[in-house]
């Protein structure tokens, strides 16, 4: 299997190399050429399955050039066996026909562990079978920093460099990120927003002097294996509600469209998945290109759920390449245009092609605390803010669609947000008993300008190595 780039220009690559480049030299984001398929009968046979079973038949299709069936085996083991949940990806039930899939057992408390603790797994195979040395700089919103410092604190081969937006990230993620001890962890502050961060990791890539001379790699969902990852559990989650028999549809709080994403290339694989949806908080840039057609940024405001706080998200590109045909010349004029103007339109066939799978809706601050309040007094679940702003919109999916089985994504842990959840409920959540410390051990961080030859500096002269 090999991965092309959503801009069309530059070369094809194997998953391996697809996996330590991350974004490709002309911009675009890698994906599969071509995207396997289940039959309905492989997909019944998966029932009943560990998820780690579950994950090798679904990422061994795309990897199996790259890595042997054994080092897969091994990478998903190890990567859940750190989990604080046998099933890894639970589902509870919240009302008639609604389940919430609990994707926040792992090590950071947020789905970012399922993919991010993989790659970690695979990224030690690669470079220990290349013998080769990596630099990983990633953008965070809160939680993919906190999981890839998880997964590759420590490293022999890895440096991890993290930049997250100084002030706009909650205590419990920023704590998760400065107080790992190890020497190839580091964590920056960056003068900006989220947008900010993603655009200098982009501009580092784009400065292929730098790239090379750091050996610079991405583990943001730029990088194909963290889609690839997420994947999986649209499959257990689909099949423990009766797939293949019975169609799903899904509610995914989104950001960068990395998990609804995956989503999608679940039913491309051939999983009887009904809608996507697509739930987004008051930035809403998403919700309203679907329902418009125009893609325009109006500036992002902070929210109660800071992952969502996004307006350039990235893996729409990947969406918009499938709904313009697979076409990368149109996807790059797209992207150049948003960038020089703030802005682009979708023709009359891609939104076609985009309203063929996924729905949108948006929930506002207030509606955020409403349902969190509601869901535990009828459940007995307490719901992070993003989750929350999941289920207000599966809800308001539902009412057009009450027959359709609805799983809404629980993207993290109650106690990753605590003033929200207690605004909310009355409740400040606890943190499990693995990190219930996390308040008492010591910080480390850099400030950091929003300025990217200061930024590079910086990188160089504190790698290790
Ligand atoms: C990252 C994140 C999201 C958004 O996911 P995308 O893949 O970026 O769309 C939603 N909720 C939480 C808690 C997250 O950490």
């Amino acid at each position: 299997m090999r991965y092309i780039s959503t801009r069309g220009e530059a070369p094809a690559l194997s998953f391996g190399d697809a996996m330590l480049t991350g974004l490709a030299r002309d911009g675009g984001l890698y994906v599969p050429e071509t995207v396997p398929q289940f039959s309905p009968e492989e997909i019944a046979a998966m029932a009943g399955l560990s998820y780690e079973e579950v994950a090798f038949r679904v990422m061994k299709p795309f990897v199996s050039e790259t890595f042997s069936d054994e080092e897969l085996q091994g990478a998903i083991t190890r990567a859940y066996a750190g989990f604080g949940h046998i099933a890894r990806a639970p589902l509870t039930q919240l009302g008639p026909n609604h389940f919430l899939l609990e994707l926040f057992h792992g090590p950071t408390l947020a789905f970012k562990d399922f993919a991010m603790q993989v790659i970690g797994q695979l990224f030690q195979i690669e470079l220990k079978r290349r013998d080769q040395k990596v630099t990983i700089v990633g953008a965070t919103s809160g939680d993919t920093g906190s999981a890839a410092i998880e997964a590759f604190r420590g490293l022999d081969n890895v440096d991890v460099f993290i930049l997250f937006p100084h002030g706009r990230v909650s205590e419990v993620q920023r704590r998760q990120m400065t107080t790992p001890v190890e020497a190839n962890v580091h964590a920056f502050a960056l003068e900006g927003d989220f947008d900010d961060c993603q655009a200098k990791l982009k501009d580092m890539f784009n400065d292929f002097d730098f790239r090379d001379e750091v050996g610079l790699a991405g583990v943001n969902s730029i990088n194909f294996a963290r889609v690839l990852a997420q994947i999986v559990y649209y499959f257990t989650a689909a099949l423990s509600l009766g797939a293949p028999g019975r169609p799903v549809s899904f509610s995914v709080p989104t950001g960068n469209f990395g998990d609804i994403f995956a989503g999608f290339l679940a039913k491309e694989m051939g999983l009887p998945v009904e809608r996507l949806v697509i739930a987004t908080n008051h930035n809403d840039i998403l919700d309203r290109c679907l329902k418009a057609g125009d893609y325009t940024k109006r500036g992002v405001t902070a929210s109660m759920s800071p992952s969502m706080d996004i307006e350039v998200s990235s893996n729409f590109e990947r969406a918009l390449f499938w709904a313009y045909g697979r076409d990368g010349k149109a996807v790059s004029q797209l992207m150049d245009e948003l960038k020089t103007t703030g802005s682009f339109n979708i023709s009359e066939n891609a939104m076609g092609a985009l309203r063929a799978h996924y729905d949108s809706g948006s929930v506002d601050e207030a509606r955020t605390l409403e349902v969190i309040a509601r869901t535990y007094e009828t459940t007995g679940e307490l719901l992070c803010p993003h989750s929350a702003v999941g289920v207000g919109v599966a809800e308001d999916a539902q009412a057009r669609d009450p027959a359709t089985v609805m799983v809404t994504l629980a993207t993290a842990h109650p106690a990753k947000f605590p003033d929200a959840v207690e605004k909310a409920s009355g409740l400040r959540p606890a943190l499990p008993p693995r990190m219930a410390d996390l308040f008492e051990r010591e910080e480390r961080m850099t400030r950091v300008p929003n300025d990217l030859a200061a930024l590079e500096t910086m990188i160089k002269e504190r790698r290790r190595a």
